[in-house]
């Protein structure tokens, strides 16, 4: 079920775009997107963020969430703004942070707001943005903007969504080679982030969930929790800066190199190795940070609101 129109706003709070301005820059988008670019972790991580944050909000908080969403959940919607990209093209830059070419190491690699984030225009703004109008009583598109944020703090989390410009988040570091059960062998490295490694260790989205969340529940994580929680800025918000810098981090130590530390590069073979430590040690945590740190914003929203919906742009 799709809404019949996006939030009026766009994405920002308070759309700063002039009609002549908007024009350009779907243009300038476009002609970036034919170059190639994909737009979120594969349709399980995003469900398995979603599953993990269901498992882990408070009682009120499924309240107002079944209030909004009707017959759907955070699971079944968690996918939404990815099929919406085609034709709405103005979401594409809300999916990812391009951080400058310059990045080689973490050491000079930084996500800078300001440079990379231009008009608030990647996933750190939209989260900010949708997180903001969940939480502002004068706004009533909680629907469409709840599906936003599911599934932007899904994207926030994959590393490869926050990477270096220079190779768009390794969408052109193409072909890798990798074979994905059933699926085929020939990606780029983007997807094999995006699906290929989660695809062949996830095989249903209720197994996968309950075994992630084994790893906080007493897991190898349990100790954890709280750090993922901490923010400069404060949570009520959530922390989408913070949260992006992190995947930075975790793209150029681990995405981006092969066990031996040598960049990854077209025609490479990814080896088996090098998926399971990576699922190891950076997918399954961050599908768990992004579920976890989901709940903790959408109990925040709730708490504030009730369990009272301002459900006004619900279509049926
Ligand atoms: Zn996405």
């Amino acid at each position: 079920m799709l809404p019949n129109k996006l939030p009026t706003s766009g994405p920002t709070t308070k759309d700063t775009f002039l009609p002549s301005q908007r024009k350009m820059f779907r243009f300038v988008l476009l002609f970036h997107f034919l170059v190639v670019r994909t737009f979120a972790w594969g349709s399980t991580g995003h469900e398995l963020v979603a599953w993990v944050a269901t498992q882990m909000v408070a009682p009120e908080t499924e309240t107002w969430i079944a209030d909004i969403l009707g017959a759907e959940n955070l699971t079944s919607v968690a996918n939404w703004a990815d099929s919406i990209t085609r034709e709405e093209v103005w979401s594409q830059p809300l999916h990812f942070i391009n951080v400058d070419d310059t990045c080689t190491s973490v050491e000079n690699c930084k996500f800078t707001y300001e440079r990379d984030c231009l008009d608030d225009q990647c996933v750190a703004g939209s989260i900010a943005n949708y997180t903001s109008r969940l939480f502002d009583s004068e706004v009533h598109d909680d629907y469409e903007s709840l599906k936003f944020l599911v599934h932007f703090i899904g994207d926030v989390h994959q590393p490869l969504h926050c990477a270096r410009a220079s190779d768009l988040g390794g969408n052109r570091i193409s072909p890798v080679h990798y074979a994905v059960a059933g699926q085929g062998e020939t990606w780029d490295l983007h997807q094999i982030w995006d699906f290929g490694i989660i695809e062949n260790h996830v095989e249903s989205v209720d197994g996968g969930g309950q075994e992630l969340m084994g790893l906080i529940d007493g897991g190898k994580w349990a100790d954890e929790l709280e750090e993922w929680l901490e923010c400069s800025d404060g949570m009520d918000k959530g922390c989408p800066s913070a949260w992006g810098q992190e995947s930075v981090e975790f793209s150029l130590d681990f995405a981006y190199v092969d066990l031996d530390g040598k960049q990854i590069k077209d025609g490479d073979d990814i080896t088996q190795e090098y998926a399971e430590d990576r699922w190891e040690k950076v997918i399954q945590k961050r599908l768990l940070q992004g579920g976890y740190r989901l709940a903790a914003v959408l109990d925040a929203v709730a708490r504030t609101h009730g369990t009272e919906s301002r459900n006004k742009n619900y279509i049926s």
